[in-house]
């Protein structure tokens, strides 16, 4: 770059180019040139590969030629949004002086800059989506973060265990990371899906600065009232995220207007493997939302109401208070107005409101935009006048901000229809300003005025063919065709010669002209004026807007909540903190509903406790297994959401954490192997799982040889049933039918089994769980379900037959001890970190090791 700017044979736009660019080095440069954003050198070549637009060169003084690439400037949101999707940074560098008043080269600077972590162009942002902007900073075992959404000013930030992070980042719909340049390498980009990382300056990441910043941006002496102490390590990523954003978009964040503290041991813990696994946001097979846990129950109606929807299943709550509170809510609602098509019709009609409030922050709203705020924003009294019966809704509605002076400021001054954009002014109420609507009478009357004039021509000349006419180069003119020249009075003046007639003016008409084009100019003008005034009138209460427009979301997904509920028979759970988790009834969300219509859901029963804490379930190949593990955990989400759960009867323990290891998945680009996956999900969850978690295991052991996986699947059987640290409630279906007999021998675990009835070699899928182990995995008959070849399953029959002898003569394999009461020791001796260990917890695992050791003499 500096030797660019050395080159004394360089034009003057391209040393105004490389001036510019050398504060945005790691930045696509839109520079923009008359009606074209251009892009040159290597941002050119990049950009004509991503757009598909050509790549060309421009002459640069004697010397050299540049390679350029650029595209007219209305189609600006549409390129940017192709850079921005394929994780690039883009800085806007515009005209920044009329080129007509300039005297030698337009004045350029960049105006903003955007990322896909705080970029707000419409066509970019999802509107049932966050935009997250991660901001990380990595303390030995822990770390702190922020999550901030520009596009809607929500800001939160938190800490928690370094094992969290990825969970963190994966959950939360982040755009972009941000992290200080020294900490960039402990990031391992293979788990983070492709989301852009950008450093930043070492010396931002002081906690000092970052705390003055948050305080000096909130006004506020201390963060006390949102929850931070001084010494709150998430000081830093929340400050370093608003110095990130302030640069961005050069201190347009009055819209971020409050920092939420985010306490990991608030939420439930869901993994990325579990989220994954269950399918909660993503399917597995085409990683849209067709087929996902969001898709079945989100009837939401407003886009912050979907955002909030999803946050809620990306944070299950722990606390039955709050759980209960928020089904309260879902309960009057359905109780009092499930069939109010008012309360929909309201909701229906509001607009993406934190999304314009940050168009308005950052001077990109448009009159559309803020009558459309103004209507929005009317709902939350407008609901009220239907909620009368159900208290709890009341109530929320009534912590709303009075800001109906807002409303009635926009209401008064914005047309009820107004154009989408400036361009042609007419956006402000006549009325508002007097001079405004003297311009208007004379652009008005504009019209009338030329033809009365052009009529007075005709007679006074005598040539009925004299005609007034406009174009942009010469103004207004007074058209005479040749035939007529002779009658042309001697005040015409002559402006310019066509083949078949002269044009002419008249001071008369000269006059009138300017009159016209000035009062559009000024209207123009006025509008903007009081225009801006208005949005300085509404960012005084953006607080206040937002706070209202929360309240609207949270009406939302109560409502959906309420319709999907009404909608698939969902009932309330009871919720608690006992040990009992039992469902009667019980159905899978989002496959009962994609069943062919002469399908029905079977439904089933489980009761889960501390006496019956592992369930086995064995059954063949296709009788609904995997459906009902996975049931179990999506119902146990939903109800700590505070949704209704689509059971017939729901009295469920609360869940800290939900584990799942579901299937066999290759991780092939991130260098492992479908049993390594496997094994380092189960080793996360025998290392973190407690007896309040619930885990459900689909076939763990299977990607190994058949002893292998089954020695694994039995102990890890033994140690989650035997380690009173664990204790965890788990559903673990295998083919392993061995495991039937261990789930004999542990007092606390228990068989269950999926029926199935044969007719003639066939099979029919009953799809209901039964107490006890299955006799037979039916795995030949499923092959012959799916059309192997009969030599193939004859073969196979006769296989299986020789098989099953040998294994008869070795039965005593499963009984023996798997490992050793040594091994186990020595492994929970090695877990222990001396540093850090708690009087009580080694007193819990003193305990435990006792209990092992004892159980091994028995
Ligand atoms: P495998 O051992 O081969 O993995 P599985 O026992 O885990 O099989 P699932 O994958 O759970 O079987 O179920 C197979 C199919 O059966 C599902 O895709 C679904 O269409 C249907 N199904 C499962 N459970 C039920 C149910 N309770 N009612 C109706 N249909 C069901």
């Amino acid at each position: 770059m500096k030797e660019n700017l050395k080159n004394k044979n360089a034009t003057p736009v391209m040393k105004q180019f490389w001036e510019a660019k050398e504060s945005y080095p790691d930045s696509i440069m839109l520079f923009r040139m008359g009606d074209f954003y251009e892009t040159f050198d290597e941002d050119a070549k990049i950009t004509s590969s991503i757009l598909g637009i050509t790549l060309t060169k421009r002459s640069n003084g004697a010397a050299s030629s540049v390679p350029l690439a650029g595209f007219p400037y209305h189609s600006l949101d549409q390129h940017l949004y192709k850079l921005l999707t394929n994780g690039y940074r883009v800085a806007i560098c515009e005209q920044v002086e009329d080129p007509k008043l300039s005297t030698g080269i337009v004045k350029r600077a960049v105006v903003e800059v955007l990322s896909p972590g705080t970029a707000i162009a419409e066509k970019y942002l999802n509107h049932d989506e966050n935009n997250f902007l991660c901001s990380l900073y990595i303390d030995k075992n822990k770390f702190s973060y922020s999550l901030l959404d520009y596009s809607t000013g929500e800001f939160s930030a938190g800490e928690n265990n370094i094992s969290e992070l990825y969970n963190t980042i994966n959950q939360n719909q982040v755009k972009e990371i941000i992290i200080c340049k020294k900490q960039i390498k402990k990031i391992d980009n293979s788990k983070i899906n492709n989301i852009l990382v950008t450093p930043y300056h070492d010396w931002i990441a002081n906690h000092d600065t970052c705390y003055d910043n948050l305080i000096d941006h909130f006004g506020t002496v201390s963060l006390k009232g949102y929850g931070f102490s001084k010494k709150d390590l998430s000081i830093i990523p929340a400050g370093a995220a608003l110095d990130y954003v302030k640069n961005n978009y050069f201190g347009k964040i009055k819209h971020v207007t409050s920092l939420s503290k985010v306490i990991s041991s608030d939420v439930m813990k869901l993994d990325s493997f579990t989220v994954t696994n269950l399918e909660i946001f993503n399917s597995l097979n085409n990683r849209s939302d067709n087929g996902t846990l969001i898709n079945a129950i989100d009837n939401t109606l407003t886009p912050m109401g979907s955002r909030l929807l999803k946050q809620h299943l990306s944070k299950p709550l722990l606390s039955v208070t709050k759980i209960n509170h928020r089904l309260k809510l879902v309960s009057e609602y359905l109780k009092n107005h499930i069939d109010d098509l008012e309360i929909i019709d309201e909701l229906k009609s509001v607009s993406d409101i934190h999304r314009i409030i940050s168009k308005i922050s950052t001077n990109k709203s448009n009159p559309r935009d803020i009558i459309n705020l103004s209507n929005s924003l009317l709902v939350v009294s407008n609901i009220k006048k239907y909620i009368s019966k159900s208290k709890s809704i009341l109530k929320l509605i009534s912590q709303s901000k009075n800001i109906k002076k807002i409303c009635s400021e926009i209401n008064k001054i914005i047309k009820d229809d107004p154009p989408a954009n400036f361009n042609k002014g007419g956006y402000i109420k006549s009325g508002i300003s007097k001079e405004l609507d003297e311009f208007r009478l004379i652009s008005e009357n504009a019209n009338q005025w030329l033809l009365d004039y052009q009529k007075e021509q005709q007679e006074s000349t005598g040539i009925s063919s004299l005609k007034i006419g406009y174009n942009k180069v010469f103004g207004y003119y007074i058209d005479i065709t040749k035939v007529h020249i002779n009658k042309v009075p001697d005040n015409y003046i002559r402006k310019q010669t066509l083949t078949n007639s002269e044009r002419y003016f008249t001071t008369e008409l000269k006059d009138y002209e300017h009159k016209i084009l000035s009062s559009s100019e000024q209207i123009n003008y006025i509008e903007s004026e009081i225009y801006n005034k208005l949005i300085q009138f509404i960012i005084k209460d953006i607080a206040s807007i937002q706070f209202n427009a929360d309240i609207i979301a949270k009406i939302d997904v109560i409502v959906s909540h309420a319709i999907t509920a009404n909608n698939n028979c969902y009932v309330k759970p009871k919720i608690h903190n006992k040990s009992t988790f039992s469902l009667k009834g019980s159905r899978h969300p989002v496959v009962e509903k994609m069943l062919p219509i002469n399908e029905k859901f079977i439904t089933n029963d489980l009761k889960l406790d501390n006496q019956k804490q592992i369930a086995i379930i064995t059954g063949p190949n296709m009788a609904g297994k995997s459906t009902f593990l996975r049931q179990i955990g999506l119902i146990s989400i939903l109800a700590q959401i505070g949704s209704y759960v689509p059971a017939d009867f729901a009295n469920l323990s609360i869940v800290d954490q939900l584990f799942t290891r579901v299937g066999a998945s290759d991780n092939l680009s991130g260098g492992e192997s479908t049993f390594l996956v496997e094994m380092n999900e189960t080793a996360n969850i025998l290392n973190n799982a407690t007896p309040k978690s619930l885990i459900i295991l689909d076939e763990v052991g299977r990607g190994t040889s058949t002893y292998d996986g089954l020695s694994l699947a039995w102990s890890i059987t033994e140690y989650l049933h035997n380690n009173p640290l664990i204790k965890a409630k788990t559903l673990f279906a295998t083919h392993y039918h061995e495991l039937i007999d261990l789930a004999e021998e542990l007092p606390n675990a228990f068989n269950l089994n999926v029926i199935v009835e044969e007719h003639n070699d066939e099979i029919i899928f009953l799809r209901k769980i039964n107490e006890g182990g299955a006799n037979k995995s039916y795995g030949i008959n499923v092959a012959k379900m799916a059309g192997l070849p009969s030599y193939i399953l004859n073969r196979a029959k006769e296989l299986l037959f020789q098989f099953m002898n040998t294994i008869d003569n070795d039965k005593s394999m499963h009984q023996q001890e798997l490992f050793t009461a040594k091994d186990v020791l020595m492994d929970e001796f090695e877990k222990i970190d001396l540093d850090t260990i708690t009087p009580i917890e080694a007193l819990n695992i003193l305990h435990s090791l006792k209990n092992k050791i004892e159980k091994n003499h028995d």
